[in-house]
């Protein structure tokens, strides 16, 4: 069975972190062949850099299981084993097939690293490992032909420019996924998993007192029963509007779900929230939302509740501000509680 580690990984650095796995695995087996390989051969020195890249492979597949600084040892490793390779072009006792291994290196490179590293590496190691390769291999009848020059050329160029292109398509749609996973599509504001995320974020970085407002719009059924579901979320889009213009860089407006939102204020004590959530129940009560020929207003009720300490659990907190949500909707609406 295997172990569950929670690395806090990204799904990118899950998956190149199995992906690093399978390449120490790959190449400390083909490293022992190599080794044995070049021992039968006599080749002792290039045997030993052989050794040591097989030895560093097996050393960092534990590490690999669960370092935090998966990026770091990655870079790391694939610097010894690019060393390894160039060392194997320079040696006069290697055939000129050596340089399949420069051809894979962008690949590699790519997976592992993504665009920036990966790019920086391979702008090292190929025009390198090329120089190398025309340097010893220059006068060898397989350079002195124009076909095989052009494949070799062709091979090495399009393994670099697919692997770019590829992790840097790879990299956006995989941004394009996470914003679409926060994001709560009706209003843009955040939805409640980013909300879960920046709370544990901001718990974690100690930004107390952290405040919460719970805010949720007043009889916003009749909107919807009298002008239609359409108009009711052109509402919900402009009350969103309205709640961001009166937020902080800082701060997070959130959709709960429905007519119901909530505010994350880090770094901010009960007096200023209260402020805040005045000033947003405000701007809400003012706004006139256009309607074909008619002006849609509507109010808001806020329930306010703030975390002293680090270790409040959200669920308790959110809990807090609906209760006091609860009583402003009982008081008569249209303020703010807390
Ligand atoms: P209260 O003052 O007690 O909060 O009354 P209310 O009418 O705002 O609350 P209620 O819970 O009775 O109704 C909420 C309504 O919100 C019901 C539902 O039709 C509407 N609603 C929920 N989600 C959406 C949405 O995504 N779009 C639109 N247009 N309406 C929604
Ligand atoms: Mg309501
Ligand atoms: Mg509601």
């Amino acid at each position: 069975m295997s172990e569950l580690i929670d690395t806090g990984d990204t799904l990118a650095q899950r998956h190149r972190r199995a992906l690093m796995r399978v390449l120490l695995v790959c190449t400390a087996l083909f490293g022992c062949i190599f080794i044995a390989l070049n021992f039968a051969a006599g080749k002792y020195l290039l045997m030993s850099v052989e050794i040591a890249v097989t030895g560093f492979a097996l050393w960092l597949l534990p590490v690999m299981k669960r370092t935090p600084n998966l990026q770091r040892w990655t870079l790391s490793y694939l610097i010894v084993l690019y060393s390894g390779t160039t060392y194997a072009l320079v040696t006069p006792a290697t055939s000129v097939s050596v340089f399949g291994w420069v051809l894979i290196m962008p690949v590699v490179a790519h997976l592992l690293l993504g665009r920036f590293w990966g790019g920086v590496l391979c702008g090292v190691f190929v025009p390198l490992s090329a120089a190398i390769f025309v340097w010893r291999f220059g006068s060898d009848p397989l350079l002195t032909n124009p076909g095989s020059v052009a494949n070799i050329v062709t091979v090495t160029a399009c393994s670099y420019l697919l692997s770019h292109v590829y992790e840097a398509s790879r990299a956006e749609a995989e941004t394009q996924l996470s914003t679409m996973a926060l994001t709560d599509s009706l209003t843009g504001l955040a939805n409640r998993s980013q909300l879960e995320q920046s709370y544990a974020r901001l718990m974690m970085a100690k930004r107390l007192p952290l405040s919460l407002l719970m805010l949720d719009l007043d009889y916003f059924k009749r909107i919807n029963d009298a002008h239609g579901h359409d108009t009711g979320d052109a509402v919900l889009r402009a009350i969103a509007k309205t709640m961001v213009k009166q937020l902080r860089r800082s701060d997070l407006a959130c959709r709960l779900g429905g007519e119901e939102f909530c505010v994350l204020l880090p770094e901010t004590p009960h007096a200023e929230a209260r402020q805040l959530a005045e000033r947003m129940r405000d701007a809400v009560e003012v706004l006139e939302c256009q309607h074909r020929h008619t002006v849609l207003r509507l109010t808001a009720s806020i329930g306010i509740a703030v975390a002293d300490t680090a270790d409040e659990p959200l669920e308790a907190l959110l809990h807090r501000a609906d209760e006091n949500l609860y009583r402003a909707k009982l008081d008569g609406r249209n303020r703010v509680v807390g």
